[in-house]
C-alpha cells in the first residue's frame, strides 16, 4: 500500500508543464539573470533592471489598498528585450501611470538636467 499526501494527489491531477523555451543571453544588469526559460513566449523573455523608486513628499498620499494610503512615486528601471539593439530607460509615475520609455543617451540628458537645476538651487 502506498499512501500519498493531498499535495501529491494535487500533483498528479495538474496538466503537463509546457516545453520551456532555450535560454536568452541576459544583459547584466537583469534582475533574472537565468535566460527566461520560464517565459511563455519567446517576445516574453525580456531582460528588466531592478526598479528603483523615488517618494514624491510634496504630492499629497494616495491610496493604494482599503484604508491603506501611501505617498506616490516614480518608478525607473532598464529595460530590453531578446535581439534588441538598444536598452531604454522605462519610467512612470504611480501604479497605473503612463511609461515614458527613454533611449540611454536621452535618459543620461535627463539626468544631467535634473541634476542642473537641483545644482542651481542650492547655489
Ligand atoms: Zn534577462
Amino acid at each position: 500500500m502506498t499512501l500519498t499526501t493531498p499535495a501529491q494527489t494535487e500533483a498528479q491531477t495538474e496538466a503537463p508543464a509546457p516545453a520551456s523555451l532555450p535560454p536568452v543571453v541576459c544583459a547584466p544588469w537583469c534582475v533574472d539573470g537565468d535566460g527566461h526559460t520560464d517565459a511563455r513566449f519567446p517576445e516574453d523573455q525580456v531582460c528588466r533592471g531592478e526598479t528603483v523608486e523615488v517618494e514624491l513628499s510634496h504630492r499629497p498620499l494616495v491610496q493604494v489598498d482599503e484604508d491603506t494610503w501611501a505617498r506616490e512615486t516614480v518608478h525607473l528601471y532598464l529595460l530590453s528585450h531578446p535581439g534588441a539593439l538598444r536598452t531604454t530607460v522605462e519610467m512612470y509615475r504611480g501604479e497605473l501611470g503612463e511609461t515614458v520609455s527613454f533611449a540611454v543617451d536621452e535618459a543620461e540628458a535627463l539626468g544631467q538636467a535634473l541634476l542642473q537645476a537641483v545644482q542651481s538651487t542650492r547655489g
